[in-house]
């Protein structure tokens, strides 16, 4: 502060320069005119004072920053205190000598004069302000006051007194409001430069432009991300000329024109926005612009490559399958749109393994996990040019580059053959096959889920053959689906209206010759169209969640006709595991029995092997209930799956029947009757009652008989019947039983 009050003295250089020698010459001329040796003197201080002012106000005339200011300013005061004293013992010497009037008069004039002149640079400098009273005006009013004849002398010099203290007050307030002006300037300055650090220590780059976008600022972080060196202040560069030098941008970069444009555009709007730029390293720096309300812009960039780094690694993880690390469903359709766009050909082919539900059963979860991933790596290595991904469970689809269906089998193949390798786990010693379905781009589909459905509907055909792994989607695959998905909308609205009517098939004791059981199987009551067979209305019934009904329709019915037949016959009725996991099963069947009195021991239930050897557990405790109630529950179909022994054991159940698959021929071949009679004594071993079913002559019937079978049923005996032929099909089955066979065409 004080510096600039000190280099602000350059300003009073010439009227310094004209008016000091000038009050010098006219007090050195008084003090002359008078004859006063003291006067004389003090013309020569003040001469000298005003040599001292004028030098120092010239020194801060060239900026020359070398200038001592202090030593400057330091001659300024005293050559000002001085000039003062001079003054004050020029006036007061020639007033004190009785000089000519004229003399005194121009001494106080010149005197007051410099008093008010000094006054002017006095603001800041207190010190004169202090002097100027006793050096100036004090000499002079007391002076005047002594020599000067009264009342004259006294006006005078009261007059100068107070004249003097005027300008010592006058100097004061000056300085202070002079002083108020510059600690306002000095904060001012003070706050520019917090700000100004603020700026460049921020980790953000920032940039100010002005209103024509012209970069008046830039902290070191924006100059070290965009490459460039720090400004000329004189000639700053507009944003857009700084982002086109700029080193660090990327030069390849095809949306710098465009986005520049679009910038200049929006500043005319003076709308902020956001805009990305890309370094040469791969880095990304977002770039937000500001407009400020008074004109100009702040603009803020930073790295955001984590940011966008975390994004695309986001984008990559929903694209993928967490267990495999393959592409996942979305990013495959996403591939197969990218591909279907091109125009290529490709094959899609869809893999779907066999057997991994009983890995998933027998081993858990985790084994599962890890067998997939196994067949993922396998599937994605089995080809090098091959497109694999997982599309959930146990179902992997593939897009190979391929324009022939030959081409396509072949690799359909090898895919299979890749999948069909024992793996080991551990302990653990794990194969799955697979099936596949192929549809060929653009033959079979021009979009996606055309494709993708052809290929299903070929792995559905494949997976409905067995032995034939391979199926290529082919135009009456579509309607045989057609035709399924109209006899399922057939079979449900049947199973909803109760149209379904039920066929006898009975049951002989071999021990006395007599139809013990009815065994009640489901038919289909035409509607007028295509007859559809009971196994293909259960596994719609299954799919659909209407098993439950199929189960009351048949069960309704039966239990009336059986309750209704003289003599305790037994009812027996097939069970879908379906049902038979549902916990209010058991209870809906003892209500059906009550309504028509039939007692629950007269009713037995019959599940196939298969089913019930996979969802044992969830049976179980129905099972086990049935059998306290006394219903007794039969393996139905033994020996035509696989069943584990060791699991057969341990089932809750009391009869088994053996499969008509086993008996089939058996009479003629060594080794199937052997097969038949283990199966039978199996079954003995486990204190179980043995059915043979599917017997369809006397050396069937007999061998059945041989091997200790309890109960036998089969064309042989008596084919299912409707309700209003029991009677007959009853004394068909005994007497076919008792007396030689009497065959009778199945109907
Ligand atoms: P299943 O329980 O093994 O029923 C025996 C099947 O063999 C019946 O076929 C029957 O007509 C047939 N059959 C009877 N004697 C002979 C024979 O000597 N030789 C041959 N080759 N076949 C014979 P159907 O009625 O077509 O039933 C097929 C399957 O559908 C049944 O097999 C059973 O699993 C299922 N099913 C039938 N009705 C129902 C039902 O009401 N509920 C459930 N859950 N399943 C049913
Ligand atoms: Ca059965
Ligand atoms: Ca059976």
């Amino acid at each position: 502060m004080q510096a600039e009050l000190t280099r602000d003295l350059g300003n009073y250089f010439w009227s310094f320069a004209f008016a000091g020698p000038v009050a010098a010459v006219l007090a050195i001329a008084a003090a002359l005119a008078v004859k006063s040796l003291p006067a004389l003197f003090f013309s020569g201080l003040a001469l000298a004072g005003f040599a001292f002012v004028i030098f120092a106000c010239h020194a801060v005339r060239t900026p020359d920053p070398e200038v001592d200011l202090e030593e400057v300013e330091a001659r300024y005061l005293l050559g000002t205190i001085i000039v003062a004293v001079g003054l004050g013992g020029i006036v007061a010497s020639v007033l004190g000598q009785n000089s000519p009037f004229f003399a005194q008069a121009l001494a106080v004039m010149v005197a007051l004069a410099t008093l008010g002149a000094a006054n002017g640079a006095g603001p800041g400098r207190p010190l004169i302000a202090l002097v100027q009273f006793p050096a100036i005006s004090l000499p002079i009013g007391i002076a005047l006051i002594r020599f000067w004849p009264a009342p004259w002398g006294v006006g005078a010099g009261a007059g100068v007194l107070v004249f003097g203290l005027l300008c010592v007050s006058m100097a004061r307030s000056g300085y202070a409001a002079h002083t108020e002006l510059l600690l306002a300037r000095e904060a001012q300055a003070a706050e520019r430069q917090r700000l100004d650090t603020a700026v460049q220590t921020l980790s953000q780059a920032i940039t100010i432009l002005d209103a024509a976008t012209r970069v008046v600022a830039m902290n070191s972080s924006a100059m070290a991300l965009l490459g460039v060196k720090p400004l000329d202040p004189a000639n700053p560069p507009t944003f857009a000329e700084l982002l086109a030098d700029a080193p660090n941008l990327q030069t390849a970069a095809t949306n710098r024109a465009e986005f520049l444009g679009h910038a200049t555009m929006l500043v005319n709007l003076r709308q902020p926005f956001n805009a990305a730029l890309h370094l040469n390293d791969n880095r990304v720096v977002d770039l937000e612009c500001q407009p400020v309300p008074g004109g100009g812009w702040v603009t803020v960039m930073r790295d955001s490559t984590g940011e966008h780094n975390a994004i695309a690694e986001l984008n990559r993880e929903i694209r993928r399958c967490p267990v495999t690390g393959l592409p996942n469903r979305r990013a495959f359709m996403e591939e197969l749109d990218q591909r279907l766009l091109k125009g290529s050909n490709f094959a899609l082919m869809i893999v779907d393994l066999d057997g991994f539900k009983q890995v998933n059963d027998r081993y858990g979860h985790a084994m599962g996990d890890r067998v997939i991933t196994r067949v993922g790596f396998r599937l994605r290595t089995a080809d090098p040019g091959l497109f694999a991904s997982r599309m959930g469970g146990d179902e992997f689809a593939i897009l190979a580059e391929s324009d022939d269906v030959e081409g396509a089998l072949a690799l359909a193949r090898v895919l299979i053959d890749a999948v069909d390798q024992p793996a080991r786990f551990g302990d653990a010693e794990i194969q799955v096959g697979a099936a596949v379905g192929v549809a060929m781009s653009p033959d079979n589909g021009q979009i996606g889920e055309d494709l993708l459905r052809a290929a299903d509907l070929a792995l559905l055909s494949a997976k409905g053959h067995p032995g034939s792994h391979i199926c290529l989607f082919t135009p009456d695959l579509k309607l045989l689906s057609a035709r399924n998905a109209g006899v399922e909308s057939r079979v449900r609205s049947a199973l909803r209206a109760g149209n379904i009517d039920v066929a006898y098939q009975p049951l002989v004791d071999l021990e006395t010759g007599t139809v013990v059981a009815l065994e009640a199987l489901a038919r289909w009551l035409p509607d007028g169209g295509e007859p559809v067979a009971p196994a293909e209305m259960v596994r719609i019934a299954e799919a659909r969640g209407l098993i439950g009904t199929l189960r009351r329709l048949v069960l309704e019915q039966a239990a009336a006709v059986v309750a209704g037949l003289p003599g305790p016959m037994n009812l027996w009725i097939n069970a879908s595991v379906h049902d038979l996991r549902l916990p209010g099963m058991v209870d809906e069947v003892l209500a059906e029995l009550q309504v028509v009195g039939l007692p629950p021991h007269r009713l037995a239930l019959e599940v196939t092997e298969t089913a019930l050897m996979t969802d044992e557990d969830a049976c179980r405790s129905n099972i086990e209930r049935l059998i306290k109630l006394g219903v007794g529950v039969a393996m139905d179909d033994f020996g035509a799956g696989f069943s584990s022994l060791d699991r057969l054991r341990r089932l809750p159940i009391n009869a088994l029947k053996i499969s008509g698959s086993l008996l089939s021929g058996a009479p003629g071949q060594a080794m199937a009757a052997d097969i038949f009679r283990v199966a039978a004594s199996l079954g003995h071993s486990m204190d179980l009652m043995l059915v043979a079913e599917g017997v369809e002559s006397r050396e069937e019937l007999e061998l059945a008989r041989a091997a200790g079978i309890h109960r036998v049923q089969g064309f042989a005996l008596s084919p299912p019947v409707p309700a209003s032929q029991i009677p007959e099909a009853i004394a068909s089955a005994e007497a076919a039983a008792n007396t030689g066979l009497q065959l009778r065409a199945a109907s």
